[in-house]
């Protein structure tokens, strides 16, 4: 079993992430799984343990006008029963894994974990969350899109901490719409074949004045277009014009894999279907003249 550092603060956190070569861990339902060996034994850690998960500053929820910040380390639980985190992410949540793990799983180890499958960071994408970066000598925002750059690859410095997410909370003058679907093989503890998070703000007349749509286990990284996402946009019947070429966007822009739990075509095809499902959704949301 590997040796842990248990600080009692962020600050002496950062100090040993800066001084040894350590790996944090905050819940470790993806750290232990990665380093299993088999039944009855520990699991493989080559390198010694930094645990976040009790660190005050990292389980903070502060609630602004415009925007929630996320302690990188708040268990999942938290947020599910916080009706002022996104509707959104908390239907992903609600979702994801089963109630004893999201005890001990958070955000922080969702997103630096960095699966394309990763199911509370499509939510995070369709909100345009920034990552809070922490070292002994700097701070600094990173849009989730720029920190998460590959499959189990982030842009985090070796000396760094996630210590914050900072999610946008979505408006509009006509309200929002959310959509949240997550396709696996059961309810409970199964990882996506695919999901979707999208949001769209309705202006005052009820038209669509803009629109995210995030596809996870779909590509590399979760998925985003804004050159097509900017044709989701006007009227139902605008919408309705332009559904068959967002679609086949959509259907280019996917390079799904196969693996064990999927198949790539059934992964475009099924999330072609639900991006048909989400415009369905908003044409019906929005007022028709
Ligand atoms: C039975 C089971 C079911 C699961 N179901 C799902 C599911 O349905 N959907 C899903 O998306 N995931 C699922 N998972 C995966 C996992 O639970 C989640 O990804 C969870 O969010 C990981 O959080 P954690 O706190 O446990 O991360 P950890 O395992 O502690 O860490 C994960 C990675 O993040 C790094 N890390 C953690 N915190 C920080 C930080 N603050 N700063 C820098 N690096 C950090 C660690 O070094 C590690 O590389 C499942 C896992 C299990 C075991």
């Amino acid at each position: 079993m590997a040796n842990w550092y248990r600080p009692a603060t962020l600050e002496e956190a950062l100090s040993i992430r800066a001084e040894h070569p350590v790996i944090p861990i905050a819940g470790g339902t993806d750290l232990y799984v990665r380093h299993r060996r088999g039944n009855g034994l520990p699991p493989a850690i080559d390198k010694p343990l930094l645990s976040v998960s009790h660190l005050t500053e990292l389980r903070a929820v502060a609630y602004h006008d415009d925007h929630i910040t996320v302690g990188a380390a708040v268990p999942y639980s938290d947020l599910l029963a916080d009706e002022r985190v996104p509707e959104i992410l908390r239907a992903s949540i609600a979702e994801l894994a089963a109630p004893a793990l999201r005890n001990a799983g958070t955000l922080g180890g969702n997103i630096c974990n960095a699966s394309p499958a990763a199911d509370a960071v499509c939510p995070l994408y369709a909100l345009d969350a920034e990552c809070e970066l922490r070292s002994t000598t700097e701070t600094r925002m990173v849009p989730i899109e720029e920190l998460i750059t590959g499959p189990g690859r982030t842009s985090l410095g070796e000396d760094e901490l996630l210590t914050a997410i900072r999610i946008p909370l979505p408006s509009g003058a006509g309200g929002i719409h959310s959509f949240y679907r997550k396709v696996g093989t059961r309810r409970a503890n199964a990882l996506s074949k695919l999901s979707i998070a999208a949001v769209a703000r309705l202006g005052e007349e009820g038209e669509v004045a803009s629109a995210a749509v995030a596809l996870g286990a779909v590509a590399p990284t979760v998925l985003r277009s804004r050159e097509t996402e900017a044709s989701i946009v006007g009227t139902p019947v605008a919408i309705d014009a332009a559904r068959e070429r967002i679609l086949g966007a959509y259907r280019e822009l996917v390079s799904p894999i196969d693996d064990q739990r999927s198949s790539a075509a059934y992964r475009r095809e099924v999330a072609v279907n639900l991006v048909r499902q989400f415009l369905d959704e908003l044409a019906g949301e929005s007022h028709r003249p």
